[in-house]
């Protein structure tokens, strides 16, 4: 299983999720993040931002057909899955549904309350089910590569 302590963001592709949160607001938001994975760091890259086709306000889900056209482009680019961003009601804290789409998709989740969706947090989901904290920053560009 992957392990990564921090999640790196350049603030223009944040600010991209951002305003897609924004534009569905009150309902859940969800973007996929694909970059690369170096020492233990997930550096974004690309971001995709999916309709919700729940329109709901408790819940998420992509068109399958959507996300794998999402899961090609990322695939043909020679990036992986990093991140997957999403806004929910309650804090930004998984709750028993997210615990369950973590299991099945380990990357590091973002999740933002729909009311703040500038102040994410970072989580990974351990081998062990209990969910470690990622550190989210935010830069101007990714300097690593
Ligand atoms: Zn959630």
């Amino acid at each position: 299983m992957i392990d990564i302590d921090r999640i790196v963001i350049p603030e223009e592709l944040f600010e991209k999720m951002v305003i897609h949160a924004k534009n569905i607001a009150p309902y859940e938001s969800v973007s996929i993040i694909a970059g690369t994975i170096k020492e233990r760091q997930a550096l974004a890259e690309e971001v995709f931002t999916p309709e919700n086709i729940d329109k709901s306000t408790v819940s998420f889900t992509v068109d399958p057909l959507v996300l794998l056209e999402i899961y090609t482009k990322i695939d043909e680019s020679d990036l992986e899955v990093v991140g997957i961003f999403h806004t929910h009601p309650a804090p930004p804290y998984p709750s028993g549904t997210d615990k369950k789409f973590m299991e099945v998709n380990p990357s590091v989740w973002l999740i933002s309350s729909t009311s703040e969706p500038t102040k994410p947090k970072g989580y990974l989901l351990r081998e062990n089910g209990k969910f470690k904290d990622v550190e989210v920053i935010f830069t101007d560009k990714i300097t690593l590569k």
